[in-house]
């Protein structure tokens, strides 16, 4: 089985077309959550995602655009962006939003937005905090995004190890009693690099492999600039950070 899985689309549906394109054919698509805050297309992106079928989770820009306290933690810009998401999206994104549950298990894979124990907020960012969240796996794999960066980490004889796969690398999931694996980030990556990021996982071999896709990134910023969000999320693109 093969399966795309995307993160963080923040309502860049131009980087999500790209990323669509690139995906071809599989066998399924999982989504981990922030598909809408920051970018200026969220109806479009949650539309995109309904329509092939994409199952995932909700992450913390999801809840607060359905009205969710979230909203509280934001910066100021997040903010500003998350205020015109509430009042731009309509009922039927409203609704997929809604109906994403914080958790999913597919298989031997969790899929979560932030981290198992804390799945809307926490960050995975160190060896230490994979090593609490691994009791909080029911699964082998466990599936996150929320950091925007690719990132895998596998325990193997108890030791935890962290890579951060550069693209078109295939890292090998056997062997390891747990995994925690993060695709990169479609709408708003932040390692650097500001090309569109989703991860290919291929059960049946047990690999993951990063892709990075080009999208027309001056047609989002003009979109944001049209649409009146703040004008620092828009120039971040062009970074990738
Ligand atoms: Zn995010």
């Amino acid at each position: 089985m093969r399966v795309a899985v995307l993160s963080d689309i923040h309502a860049n549906v131009t980087a999500l077309d790209a990323v669509l394109a690139d995906i071809g054919s599989v066998d399924a698509i999982w989504h981990l959550g922030d598909v809408v805050g920051y970018g200026p297309e969220p109806d479009a992106v949650v539309a995109r995602l309904s329509n092939v079928g994409a199952t995932g989770v909700a992450g913390n820009h999801d809840r607060a655009a359905v009205g969710g306290p979230e909203i509280e933690w934001f910066n100021p810009d997040a903010r500003a962006a998350m205020e015109w998401t509430r009042t731009h999206i309509d009922p039927t994104t409203a609704a997929w939003l809604r109906d994403q549950p914080e958790r999913r298990t597919q298989g031997d894979a969790l899929l979560v937005h932030g981290s198992p124990r804390d799945p809307v907020w926490e960050y995975i960012t160190s060896a230490s905090v994979v090593r609490a969240n691994i009791p909080e796996m029911p699964t082998t794999i466990g599936l996150y995004g929320h950091t925007h960066v690719p990132m895998a980490w596998a325990e193997r004889d108890g030791q935890i190890e962290g890579a951060e796969p550069r693209p078109g690398a295939t890292v090998s999931l056997d062997g390891a009693s747990h995994l925690l694996v993060n695709p990169g980030s479609v709408g708003q990556p932040r390692d650097g690099d500001p090309r569109a990021s989703w991860m290919e996982l291929d059960l049946a071999a047990a690999t993951a492999t990063w892709h990075r896709v080009p999208y027309d990134i001056p047609a989002v910023q003009r979109a944001m600039r049209d649409a009146g969000l703040p004008a620092r999320l828009a120039e971040r693109l062009r970074h990738g950070l």
